[in-house]
């Protein structure tokens, strides 16, 4: 079994994937990405994961954001499948976008620390993860045209928000590349449906769904499970299950280490030998906060990972009871996190299962008949000895954003705030932990103004977008209906 503890004392890198299923292993990184998904419906993970030296870690402290992940990434991807320089030159460019060098600057609030994920093109930390993968998109099917293959990829994601807008400016104009984004009619705030059907490049089609945002989920996921059409259009997926995604998260826990243990350090109060800071993650399909933890499995000193959720709270029911049982959505004020199953826990289970694709077959099986899935004694104690979690009720949630906006002149979107009171309902120091901020405020105005009745101007980049003309097409909850249009689309 896989052991949480005792990070690795000497570096390892890792280049070949499997899946959390157990169908499919040896599987090459440019295969996972362009895939997504695996045959057997199962996520690909790295075979065996790699870690990191303390000597790497001391050095990697020295270098700018993308030099950071281009050493990280290079523990996942062969350099026979990407030659340094390129991969390099791929995380350059993907940090060109953010409205800041830093990409994801940490900035003091009181005690607390906030690690900024929201100077992308679309105000949400999915941008980090989008802006990269877009990039590795248009490098591998380029790639594979000079080499006389009719490469292409055509893209279907589900989003419940910032996923559409920030997979629509990863992938907006890339060569060879399709993108369909489906969000559910009348559940996603009005920016970030502007967000999407404003952006006019011919290869962006954004379809409104009338379900909810698991209705789209399960469009994509049988989408993939529909052979014949997933090779006709040569299917892939920006959702979080991606595994580049969750790769690209790694490199902002690696960032805040390295910020918050200096300005400790500056403070005369550093960080003891090997001891590591705690992340509270705003949570929903588990994407964000499972880099979290493969960081820390590579070696990063990390205390406590955060698992920080609204009233959907399968992930804390969990964490706290072993019960992963399904319920129904509730629709709350931090709409990235309304889901009632996490698509990437499956990665999570798979290693707690110890890296076994048929045992975790198993738990998964049973949990897609039955809703249920219970896990006790010792896997139980490992889930804790790595993860807390906290359920942010929107009550508290907006006192959380009025209190911060008060006292601390800082605000925070309605999805941050879950991640910034839910330290404070465990009783953990301020000061050593991590507070991810997943969005801009201004992304969620509605919300805000409920306890912040005098809005700070919103930037810009989104007043513009409420001039703009708007193309979307709405869609029945229909698996069939959906491929047909995506078809049609395709021949146009
Ligand atoms: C997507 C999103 C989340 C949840 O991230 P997961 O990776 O799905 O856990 C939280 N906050 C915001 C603003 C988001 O867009």
């Amino acid at each position: 079994m896989a052991s949480d503890s005792s990070p690795p004392a000497s570096s390892s890198s890792t280049t070949s994937y499997c899946s959390t299923r157990g169908g499919a292993k040896g599987v090459s990184f440019e295969n996972v990405v362009l895939g997504g998904l695996a045959e057997d419906r199962g996520l690909y993970v790295p075979e065996v994961l790699p870690s990191v030296s303390a000597q790497e870690l001391a050095e990697w402290r020295k270098l700018a954001f993308p030099e950071l992940a281009f050493k990280i990434m290079s523990k996942y991807i062969s350099t026979e499948e990407i030659p340094s320089d390129d991969l390099l030159d791929l995380c350059k460019r993907s940090a060109t976008n953010f409205r800041t060098e830093e990409v994801t600057p940490v900035v003091r609030v009181g005690k607390a620390w906030v690690l900024e994920l929201f100077h992308g093109p679309t105000f949400a930390f999915k941008d980090v993860a989008l802006q990269f993968l877009g990039n590795l998109f248009e490098y591998f099917l380029l790639r594979r045209r000079a080499k006389g293959e009719e490469a292409g990829l055509t893209i279907l994601g589900a989003t419940s928000g910032d996923t559409g807008s920030a997979a629509i400016y990863g992938l907006r104009g890339k060569a060879h590349v399709n993108c369909f984004i489906m969000f559910p009619e009348g559940r996603v705030s009005e920016i970030q449906e502007r967000q999407m059907t404003t952006v006019p490049d011919a290869n962006i089609h954004c379809v409104s769904v009338e379900g909810s945002f698991d209705d789209c989920q399960d469009i994509v996921k049988a989408a993939f499970a529909d052979k014949p059409f997933r090779e006709e259009v040569k299917l892939g997926a920006v959702n979080s299950i991606n595994w580049a995604r969750v790769l690209a998260q790694m490199t902002y826990y690696f960032w805040a280490h390295f910020r918050v243990s200096e300005a400790l350090e500056a403070a005369g109060e550093p960080l003891e030998e090997g001891s590591g800071l705690s992340y509270s993650v705003p949570t929903g399909n588990f994407g964000d906060v499972l880099a979290g933890y493969y960081a820390k499995r590579m070696g990063l000193p990390v205390d406590r990972l955060v698992v920080a959720v609204n009233e959907n709270d399968i992930l804390h029911r969990f964490f706290s009871t072993g019960k992963y049982w399904r319920e129904g959505v509730v629709p709350t004020l931090a709409p990235s996190m309304d889901i009632c199953v996490s698509s990437n826990f499956e990665r999570y289970l798979f290693h707690l299962s110890g890296d076994d694709g048929e045992v975790l077959a198993g738990w998964l099986k049973s949990f897609e008949a039955t809703g249920q899935l219970t896990l006790e004694g010792e896997l139980l104690d490992q889930a804790q000895s790595a993860f807390s979690s906290s359920r942010v009720v929107t009550e508290d949630n907006l006192a959380t954003i009025k209190q911060f906006w008060d006292e601390k002149s800082y605000l925070l979107c309605p999805h941050s705030s879950v991640g910034a009171k839910a330290p404070l309902q465990l009783g953990m120091p301020e000061g050593k932990t991590v507070v991810l901020a997943t969005a801009h405020p201004a992304k969620f105005p509605d919300a805000v103004k409920k306890v912040v009745p005098d809005l700070p101007p919103a930037p810009e980049a989104l007043q513009v977008l409420w001039d703009l003309p708007t193309r979307s097409t709405k869609m029945p909850n229909d698996l069939k209906k959906v491929e047909e249009f995506m078809l049609e689309t395709l021949k146009a």
